[in-house]
C-alpha cells in the first residue's frame, strides 16, 4: 500500500514524500479512506502508530478539495475593512474553523500543530491554530482574529474562548478528539460535552484512544454516528 494509491491530494503527497514516509502505518491504512468516506471512527491505538498522520492526512485532503469562494472576504480582518470602506462600524467576528482536534495535553496539541504545519506545507492556505491554556490571551486573540481553518486546542482554555463569543462552531466540519481517554483521566468530560454539544451533527468525528472501553466508549458512541472501530 502507498499513500497515492490512498487517493491524498498531490500537494499532500508531496509533503509525505518530503517527510520521507514511503508507505502508511497500520492505522492509517485503515483509518484513512473510511475517513475520506466521510465516516465516524473510533480508533485504539498507541502514540508511535503514526496516528497524527491517521486523522489529519485525510482532514488535509478534504480542506484541499474544496475550492474556496473567490472574492469573498474571508478573514474577519478582511471583512472589518470592508465594512470601514462602506463607512460601516467594523464588528469582532469571531472564528469559525471548519476543523477542531482536541487533545489532553499542551505538548500533544503542539505535535499535533507542527504536524499539520508539516502535512500541509505546500497546500493553498490553511492556518493551524493552538488554542492552549497558560498562553497569554492576547496573543491567542490574535492568532483567532485571523480566522484559521484548523484549531487544536486542550478543552479548558477553548472552552473560555466560546463562552467570550471569539470563537463559533457553526462551520465545523470535522471534530477529532485525540487520546480521550487521557482527556476523560484528566476530567475534561463535562468540557468536551459542551464543546460537541456546540459543534454541527453533521459533523464527522474521529475518537483515537488507548482503549474504547468503559467511560470513554460510552462517550464515544453517543458523540459519533455509525462509527467504523478499528483496533490497532
Ligand atoms: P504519532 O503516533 O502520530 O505520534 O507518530 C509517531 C511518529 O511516526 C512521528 O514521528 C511521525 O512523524 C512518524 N510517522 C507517522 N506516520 C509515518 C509513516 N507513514 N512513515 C514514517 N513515519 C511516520
Amino acid at each position: 500500500m502507498t499513500f497515492e494509491a490512498l487517493g491524498l491530494h498531490a500537494s499532500i503527497l508531496k509533503a509525505l514524500t518530503e517527510a520521507g514516509y514511503t508507505n502508511p502505518t497500520p492505522v492509517q491504512e485503515q483509518s484513512i479512506p473510511a475517513a475520506l468516506e466521510g465516516r465516524d471512527l473510533l480508533v485504539s491505538s498507541q502514540t508511535g502508530s503514526g496516528k497524527t498522520a491517521a486523522f489529519m492526512l485525510p482532514t488535509l485532503h478534504k480542506l484541499a478539495s474544496v475550492e474556496q469562494p473567490a472574492g469573498i472576504p474571508r478573514t474577519p480582518n478582511q471583512q472589518a475593512q470592508s465594512a470601514r470602506s462602506r463607512g460601516e462600524r467594523p464588528r469582532f467576528k469571531p472564528a469559525q474553523p471548519k476543523v477542531l482536534v482536541l487533545t489532553p495535553t499542551r505538548e500533544l496539541a503542539l505535535q499535533v500543530t507542527t504536524a499539520t504545519d508539516k502535512y500541509g506545507a505546500h497546500m493553498r492556505r490553511v492556518r493551524t491554530v493552538s488554542i492552549l491554556g497558560g498562553m497569554p490571551y492576547p496573543k491567542q486573540m490574535q492568532l483567532l482574529a485571523k480566522n484559521p481553518e484548523i484549531l487544536v486546542a486542550t478543552p479548558g482554555r477553548l472552552i473560555d474562548h466560546m463562552e467570550s463569543g471569539k470563537i463559533n462552531f457553526s462551520e465545523l466540519q470535522m471534530l477529532v478528539l485525540d487520546e480521550a481517554d487521557r482527556m476523560l483521566d484528566m476530567g475534561f468530560i463535562d468540557d468536551i460535552e459542551k464543546i460537541v454539544e456546540a459543534t454541527p451533527e453533521t459533523r464527522q468525528t474521529m475518537l483515537f484512544s488507548a482503549t474504547l472501553d468503559g467511560v470513554v466508549g460510552n462517550m464515544a458512541r453517543r458523540i459519533t454516528r455509525d462509527p467504523l472501530t478499528i483496533q490497532i
